[in-house]
């Protein structure tokens, strides 16, 4: 008996839903081994994102890769050289060594040029772009995605061998696989705005720490001669309810921040403060299954200590091509064959993901925020002298080092030399002066009465802090111990 199978027509091999850095990746390099890519974007070329518009090293080597850097456009980006990390009164201003193996320093690109250089190159290498239309739901069948779009009024359906989810921080996909949205626990928000006719140094971006926001951060990065992109980064869980208020809390702290203030001279805001979330990586989500996929932010990869995600969301889309073309060359989308690149992102980013995951849990209860600033003033007067532990600080903001750098056994002996040396010089201060030492002490003993008072009036967020850091911990020792087994 001859059994005939059915033909099945695909819409095209891969849809990717979102047309960012992680979905035009992906459609580049599908694209340019031949398959067939569309790419459903809700908004139109060029589009704005919210962002620092800071381009990492490590990102700007996938663009290079990807033949975007050399362009003149991409030669007037401004680049970055300097650190500078503010707190309080202190400061520090750290040179960044180009890592060897990467081409460029870092540069900020406003994202409405970046994301529009990496959709012109997909769209050269054959993407078909469907811009103005919504992914809003799919069906996987035996065998194909179906994919729910909007268009305006009009509803439609695509059929495709797999569907990509590279639709951001909010993504449809990821909530559709997820079965809910993301974790509070496991969210930032970010706030940015622009400005112009500000005051140098241009090729030097800064990082302000402050106990009110802490741990979140705010920043000034520079876009060339005279704008900035000025913008904060806060855990969800420890901003002010009414989103009025974070606004309020980004004007405060650029009115009275005196470092902020001289950059910004009689530089004016140009529009309007904007906002965005930021999911980060949740181990316990899934981010593959049957002919389904998620890449970039839709998947989590954010790194929550430096909020970098544009190398992640370029590096995502490289693995992803990777694993679908195998998938495709052996018609297999089952989702044992796609987890091939659940694999590579655990390998390549779960242990640093964990590690900063865990870092952000401990200063996410602000009962201890003085001591938090008591360290980070502790970090910056080492890095004031060490030039190699200043590298892995600016490192890690920058997202060249991984975050577990800062676990290694020669920094934290650095930290905790520097923090005797603090004392040390507290101590012989207060030889010199007891009167005025007294009110030190004085200080350092009301922060621990203040602490043990909020920790006893607060027990229940403070127990679920517990728990959370239990569990941020249990994910980091996993971690080791795959890789101690490895060994
Ligand atoms: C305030 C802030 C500052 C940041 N600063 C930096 C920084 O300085 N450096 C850095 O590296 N990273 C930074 N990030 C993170 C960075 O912006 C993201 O990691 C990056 O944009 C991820 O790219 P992506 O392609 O995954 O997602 P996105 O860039 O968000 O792209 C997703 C795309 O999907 C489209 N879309 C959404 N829903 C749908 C749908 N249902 N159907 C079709 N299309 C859809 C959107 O229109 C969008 O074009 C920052 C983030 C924020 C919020």
């Amino acid at each position: 008996m001859i059994s005939i199978k059915p033909i099945i027509k695909y819409d095209c091999d891969v849809l990717i839903a979102g047309g960012g850095p992680a979905g035009s990746g992906l459609a580049f390099h599908l694209a340019t081994k031949g398959y067939k890519v569309i790419v459903v974007e809700a908004e139109k070329f060029p589009r704005d994102k919210v962002c620092g518009d800071g381009v990492s090293p490590i990102a700007l080597a996938e663009l290079h890769a990807m033949g975007i850097t050399g362009t003149e456009k991409f030669a007037l980006a401004n680049e970055i050289n300097k650190v500078g990390l503010f707190l309080k009164n202190d400061k520090v201003f750290i040179n960044l060594s180009k890592p060897e193996h990467l081409p460029f320093h870092a540069r900020i690109i406003p994202r409405i040029e970046l994301d529009n250089w990496i959709f012109e190159a997909a769209k050269k290498a054959g993407a078909v772009y469907m811009e103005s239309t919504r992914v809003i739901g799919y069906t996987i069948t035996h065998n194909a995605a179906i994919v729910e779009l909007k268009q305006g009024q009009k509803k439609l359906s695509l059929k495709a061998k797999i569907l990509a989810g590279a639709d951001g921080s909010s993504s449809t996909l990821a909530r559709q696989m997820n079965g809910a949205k993301p974790n509070d626990e496991f969210q930032l928000l970010g706030l940015r705005a622009y400005y112009e006719n500000v005051n140098g140094p241009t090729d030097r971006v800064d990082i302000y720490f402050t106990g009110e926001s802490f741990p979140g951060i705010f920043w000034m990065f520079p876009k060339g001669p005279n704008g900035a992109n000025i913008g904060m980064a806060m855990v969800s869980k420890t901003l002010p309810q009414k989103p009025s208020h974070v606004k309020e809390m980004l004007i405060n702290h650029i009115n009275n921040n005196t470092d902020i203030a001289e950059r910004i001279g009689n530089g004016k805001m140009d529009g309007k403060i904007e906002g965005w979330p930021i999911t980060f990586f949740n181990a316990q989500s899934s981010i593959t299954a049957n002919r389904l996929i998620l890449v970039g932010d839709a998947a989590g990869l954010i790194n929550p200590l430096s909020g970098d995600g544009i190398q992640y969301a370029l590096l995502s889309a490289r693995w992803a091509s990777e694993t679908l073309e195998t998938c495709l060359q052996k018609n297999d989308f089952s989702s044992e064959a796609i987890y091939a690149y659940r694999k590579k992102v655990d390998k390549e980013l779960g242990y640093d993901f964990a590690l900063s995951n865990l870092l952000v849990q401990f200063p996410r209860n602000k009962t201890f925020t003085p001591v938090w600033m008591l360290i980070l003033t502790v970090m910056i007067s080492r890095a004031k002298q060490d030039k190699e532990y200043a590298d892995i600080i600016a490192g890690i903001f920058e997202g060249t080092y991984p975050s577990y750098k800062a676990l290694a056994p020669s920094f934290i002996l650095k930290s905790l030399l520097q923090g005797g040396k603090d004392i040390g010089k507290t101590l012989k201060d207060f030889m010199a002066d007891p009167a005025s030492m007294m009110n030190s002490g004085l200080n350092i003993t009301n922060t621990a009465l203040y602490m043990m008072e909020a920790i006893k009036d607060n027990p229940q967020e403070n127990g679920r802090w517990v728990l959370n850091t239990i569990s941020k911990t249990a994910a980091v020792a996993g971690h080791v111990f795959q890789q101690v087994r490895k060994k």
